[in-house]
């Protein structure tokens, strides 16, 4: 009988190592839950989990001696971690780990937007560089005024990075934090109004809805520039691909969306938008890391050990 499920899309190294130390079952998603024998359910005690489909009550309740959630990754908001505090069921995730990975990201997102360099790339590669000449002229990042919307682990890397860019940090948290002299608000409209690049660097779910609201891309405005690595929930989306139509929002740098991976095909069109495939960890040195912690807590668990990293 087996004691570990992994659910979700591993790849065969992770799924190696899942099946070597634990003999885990797999299934490709939660949906497929139900398929299991009764007997199969009940025998087990942990989920490691990866993916970003709901993992609900309707689904800890299928499995009725599951002691632990083991997330794939540091935001868990597809885990529904009040129903699973009222079940006694322990939910953990992958912090840190993968910080860099996602500040680069962002910066990333920010300079090659900002820089319009995929379009001068095309520029060159279709021949207009030797045709036509210089590339358009683009705009200056450095030493801009960027605001941090989420200043947390991942947000902290972010902001170091583009201090060294000369940057004028400004951010927005739930309370101030310590900092070597960035400029807080305690309003996400009073920040985007404050900053020439907005990144928003917060956690997902049901608490950050829409927290960039139509307000605060207005406030953004016509020659601002919305960046995400967060979850596309954090989006108004609509007012976004509204404000990217009428030009109220300058552009928007993305790697999350809602409905990902299947987006509002709106963003495909738009010409002042960047868009990455939700790929702000996805090297294979934070993987192998966040794989291997998300392991040790599989393993924590079912030896009553502590676990590593711990939600709930
Ligand atoms: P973190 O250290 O927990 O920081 C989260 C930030 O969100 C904090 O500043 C926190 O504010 C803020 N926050 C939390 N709840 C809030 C609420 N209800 N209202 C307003 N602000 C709230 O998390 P992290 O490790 O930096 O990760 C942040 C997020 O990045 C993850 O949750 C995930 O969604 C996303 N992510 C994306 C990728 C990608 O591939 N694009 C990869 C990894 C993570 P306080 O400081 O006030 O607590």
């Amino acid at each position: 009988m087996t004691e570990t499920l992994a659910i979700g899309p591993y790849t065969q190294g992770d799924a190696a190592a899942l099946a070597e130390e634990f003999s885990a079952k797999f299934l490709p998603g939660p949906a497929e839950l139900g398929g299991l024998t009764q007997d199969a359910r009940a025998a087990v005690r942990a989920v490691a989990y990866k993916g970003h489909h709901a993992f609900g009550a309707g689904e800890m309740d299928l499995l009725p001696n599951l002691g632990v959630i083991a997330n794939y990754g540091v935001g868990y908001d597809a885990i529904d971690v009040t129903a699973a505090n009222a079940r006694g069921i322990k939910v953990t995730n992958t912090p840190d780990v993968l910080n860099d990975d996602v500040a680069d990201v962002a910066v990333g997102l920010l300079l090659m937007h900002g820089r319009k360099m995929i379009a001068a790339a095309d520029w060159a590669r279709s021949g207009n560089w030797a045709a036509k000449g210089e590339f358009p002229l683009n705009r200056k990042i450095s030493g801009g005024r960027v605001g941090i919307l989420g200043l947390g682990r991942i947000g902290r890397e972010i902001a170091n990075r583009l201090a060294a860019f000369k940057c004028e940090v400004h951010y927005f948290a739930r309370s101030e934090k310590q900092t070597p002299g960035w400029i807080y608000h305690a309003d996400p409209v009073a920040l985007a109004a404050a900053v020439d690049y907005l990144v928003v660097a917060t956690v997902g779910g049901a608490a950050t809805q829409g927290i960039v609201s139509k307000a605060v891309i207005e406030a953004l405005g016509p020659k601002g520039i919305l960046v995400n690595i967060s979850r596309g929930t954090t989006v108004d989306e609509a007012a976004l691909i509204a404000a990217l139509e009428s030009g109220e929002l300058g552009g928007a740098a993305l790697d999350v969306f809602l409905n990902e991976p299947n987006i509002d095909p709106r963003f495909y069109a738009l010409p002042n938008v960047t868009i990455q495939p939700h790929q702000g960890s996805g090297t294979v040195e934070t993987r192998l890391e966040m794989a291997a912690l998300q392991r040790r807590n599989v393993a924590a668990f079912l030896k009553g050990a502590a676990l590593e990293t711990p939600v709930n």
